[in-house]
């Protein structure tokens, strides 16, 4: 009997592999976040380009700490290739190491799995590479590309034969079997079949590429660093090499970087842009640039835009930090109440509880956010968090600021309320446990038990970015699906699916 497409997908994806480390998440108890997923990085031009590539990935460590690599290309010594589990910092920093991966153009990734087994195998770890007949190429992607399991079963039928269970790799795939004479025509001819979303980094022996799909949901900048070039996910990831940001690379544009300089094209059908808003939010580093503003700065303004829309009379602003910092400073300052760091957190609690016991994981949040209570003690307390995912560190949040002695406490969140899944390179629950797919805000707090809870309106958030008209008299310029559920790609049932099977896990 023919198999059903799930079936052939199945059949196509590595099982788990008993010996592959299952690492839990690089906070163990900061689960109730979307999280990114990639972090892309490139240098040319540079000698021992891999160290700066190490360094860059270290800046982009909070788009992914599951597992890195690198590649790199020297002229004598051809590619060569490191990619490893866990933390860029404990390996990439080895001299031993670092001395395996010579010459002056590399490409690197940071990855938590999005597509692909969770748990992954190193298999799945990026970049990959490809040997053509004009020579290989590395390719790091940041995204998602939701035609995938359509490209596998194509091109597992047409006899491709998949390394891993990562979307990416159908890109190498479909490179292979252009007819097109060079790598970057044939890496434009691969992108013309995806769907989704992808900012890449790629190179050949002798070329750094860089290209953003036609809605340029995932950010991509260049910087330029003495003769040599940079590209990378976020302008904090050039600051830490002394590298001067050049500019963004447009939704829908291919730039191909070599000793003749900076050839750029648009491949694609040009779109408009739907920037990702929620990396405004929250996944940016709050000392990167997107699109000319800061993202401390709007973060700031989210703050002021949420005092204004949702007031309420307290003694105290409180950050759940760190991510809460910038808006929860924006409030204080709109509303005129002291702001005060009522959560402090241990800047420590990394994979240092690997595999906490059951006594340690009851400890929950604590372990990682402990209260001031000489500062709590007996006020009206207003705690300003980026976002509400399953809820379930709010509600703890809520009992240690109450144990504390608050009177009284009020959360301001700083989106919309998050109520659907994201196919584009984001790491999101099942649409059932996202608090706000099943409850109103005032079920929610009712929920959470709090004296009041209030999320800023989508147009209170396109005028804290910019759009001062906010989202409903302007065109959207960002996507926001996970607050508005219209995708500015529709995915296709089996990837819907496919995303229910592995959240399910
Ligand atoms: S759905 Fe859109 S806005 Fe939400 S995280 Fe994904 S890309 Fe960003």
């Amino acid at each position: 009997m023919p198999k059903t497409d799930m079936e052939l997908l199945a059949l196509s994806l590595p099982k788990p592999d008993q010996t592959m480390p299952q690492f839990p998440p690089a906070h163990p108890f900061d689960d109730d976040k979307l999280r990114e997923e990639c972090g892309v990085f490139g240098v040319i031009g540079v000698t021992d380009a891999a160290n700066f590539v190490a360094l860059g990935l270290h800046a982009l460590q909070h788009r992914g700490q599951e597992a890195g690599g690198i590649v790199s290309h020297h002229p004598d010594e051809g590619f060569n290739s490191v990619r490893r589990f866990g933390y860029v910092r404990d390996n990439f920093t080895k001299q031993s190491l670092m001395e395996t991966l010579p010459g002056p153009l590399a490409i690197g990734h940071v990855r938590y799995s999005t597509a692909g087994s969770k748990g992954a195998a190193i298999r799945d770890v990026q970049p990959f590479f490809g040997e053509f007949s004009m020579g290989g190429a590395a390719i790091a992607h940041n995204g998602n590309i939701t035609n995938a399991d359509a490209l596998r079963r194509e091109l597992i039928e047409r006899g491709s034969i998949f390394q891993s269970s990562s979307d990416s790799e159908c890109i190498i795939h479909l490179m292979a079997r252009s007819l097109q004479r060079n790598i970057p025509e044939r890496m434009e001819d691969a992108l013309r079949r995806v769907e989704g979303a992808f900012s890449i980094v790629a190179m050949t022996r002798s070329e750094l590429i860089g290209v953003r799909d036609a809605l340029g949901v995932r950010p991509l900048v260049m910087g330029k660093i003495g003769d040599g070039y940079v590209l990378s996910s976020e302008t904090c990831a050039l600051d830490i090499i002394g590298a001067d940001f050049v500019r963004e690379i447009e939704p829908g544009e291919m730039v191909v970087i070599s000793d003749e300089g900076v050839e750029s094209s648009f491949p694609f059908r040009r779109k408009s842009s739907r920037f990702c808003i929620f990396e405004h939010v929250y996944f940016s580093r709050p000392d990167s640039i997107i699109g000319g503003r800061s993202v401390y700065e709007t973060r700031r303004q989210i703050g002021v835009e949420l005092a204004r829309e949702a007031p309420v009379d307290a003694d105290l602003v409180c950050p759940v930090p760190d991510s809460g910092t910038p808006a929860a400073i924006g409030f204080a300052h709109e509303s005129g109440i002291p702001f005060g760091m009522g959560i402090i957190r241990n800047q420590y609690m990394g994979r240092t509880f690997i595999e906490p016991t059951e006594q340690i994981r009851n400890m929950g949040v604590r372990l990682k956010l402990n209260v001031n209570r000489a500062l709590i003690r007996g006020k009206r307390v207003i705690l300003v968090d980026d976002s509400v995912v399953r809820g379930t560190t709010s509600r703890k949040i809520k009992e240690m600021i109450l144990d504390a002695g608050a009177a009284e406490v009020h959360f301001r969140i700083a989106s919309p309320p998050t109520a659907w899944p994201c196919f584009y390179g984001v790491d999101t629950p099942q649409r059932e446990k996202l608090l706000a797919a099943t409850m109103s805000e005032d079920e929610m707090r009712e929920h959470l038990n709090v004296d009041s809870l209030k999320f800023i309106s989508l147009d209170g958030l396109y005028r804290a970015v910019g759009e001062a008209e906010g989202r409903s008299n302007s065109c959207p310029q960002y996507c926001d699906a996970c607050f508005s559920g219209e995708y500015p790609v529709e995915p296709s049932d089996m990837i819907k699916k496919g995303f229910e099977l592995k959240a399910a896990e």
